[in-house]
């Protein structure tokens, strides 16, 4: 597979740790779990959003850009990431946020990512609904063009066929370091998809026989698995290369619970199960869910004791503070 034609720019450190859990899979009672680091690789408090970062703003770069707009809720890891990246870089980060998660309250609005978001420079638009985002952005779009500055507009997640690259790298540099160990299983959460369409286009390039588990934590698995498809098939396009059927794609969406950014006792309890057996911080948003997902599928014997699985910690770690008051009252329901 090769990458080297594809304008990029170096944002974190490679390769981040592959850590073998063993107090976790003994807590499991089973399946060997080794925890991919993504939410350690450098820049910006760390998450999944800067592999796609490199390939997005080299891009961006290479076509003359001065100015980045992109977009997300109000707790956006990938706007953080983008923030910081375009302070490393230069750049000019517009971030036109809107107001789609049922949270209110000082730490959700004023705490996490959106207090770094202005730490980083970034310009912030905080939007009330969708129509008056796309507004925002035009007005964006406009006033730049009249400055003389050159935009470019990065879609939600970072996940369009030049980002999902990113993930595509990621899949060669988690089997390089596996050095010949057998894995049954990746599991990762599934939100713009793509982490997972990069994962799932990398695998079937290695032609490596392992199962992509993907956590829904956004849409439903029929919605997902079409944007997973999407996204493979445009970056395989952008490559020169096909996708293949993606047979090995799994996706559930039981850990979701209520909706997007709403969190769930069984995400609570898989947090403190990943901090207490092994010092590792998940969010509440998309990794925490995603290690319940794990958590459920290894309990109803879904994933076998004798497997080895590698969870894919995608990082943001600021959502967690902008929750902390949930954090604390489902401390005290703790029996
Ligand atoms: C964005 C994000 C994801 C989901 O990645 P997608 O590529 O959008 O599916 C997972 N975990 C964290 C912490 C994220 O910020």
């Amino acid at each position: 597979m090769d990458l080297d034609g594809h304008p990029r720019v170096a944002l974190g450190q490679w390769p981040t740790p592959l850590e073998d859990c063993r107090r976790l899979t003994e807590a499991l009672g089973g399946p060997r779990i080794l925890v991919k680091r993504d939410d350690v690789n450098g820049l910006g408090v760390g998450g999944n959003k800067l592999r796609k970062a490199e390939f997005l703003l080299g891009k961006a770069l290479a076509d003359g850009a001065d100015t980045v707009i992109t977009f997300g809720a109000v707790q956006t890891n990938h706007g953080r990431q983008t923030a910081a990246a375009c302070a490393r870089l230069g750049l000019r980060c517009e971030l036109v946020l809107t107001k789609s998660v049922p949270m209110s309250g000082d730490a959700y609005e004023r705490s996490g990512n959106i207090v770094l978001d202005d730490l980083y420079g970034a310009h912030v638009h905080l939007c009330d609904t969708p129509e008056q985002t796309g507004e925002v952005y035009d007005r964006i779009v406009a006033d730049a063009a009249a400055e003389g500055r050159r935009t470019a507009t990065v879609p939600v997640g970072g996940s369009n066929d030049v980002g999902v690259l990113g993930y595509v790298a990621a899949a060669a540099e988690l089997r390089t370091q596996l050095a010949g160990t057998a894995v049954d299983r990746i599991v990762v959460a599934v939100g713009s998809a793509g982490t997972a369409a990069g994962l799932a286009l990398g695998i079937h390039l290695l032609d490596w026989p392992v199962i992509l588990d993907g956590a829904c934590i956004s849409h439903t698995t029929d919605e997902s698995m079409a944007d997973i498809r999407g996204l493979a098939g445009d970056t395989a396009a952008l490559m020169g290369v096909t996708a293949g059927d993606l047979a090995h794609v799994r996706l559930s969406d039981d850990a979701v619970g209520p909706g997007y950014g709403i969190p769930t006792p069984r995400m609570w309890e898989a947090l403190r199960l990943f901090a207490r057996t092994e010092g590792i911080t998940l969010d509440p948003v998309y990794s925490g869910k995603a290690a319940a997902a794990l958590v459920a599928a290894v309990r109803g014997g879904t994933i076998g004791a004798d497997e080895t699985v590698v969870f894919i910690h995608t990082g943001g770690l600021p959502g967690l503070f902008a929750y902390a008051p949930e954090l604390v009252r489902s401390r005290e329901n703790q029996p």
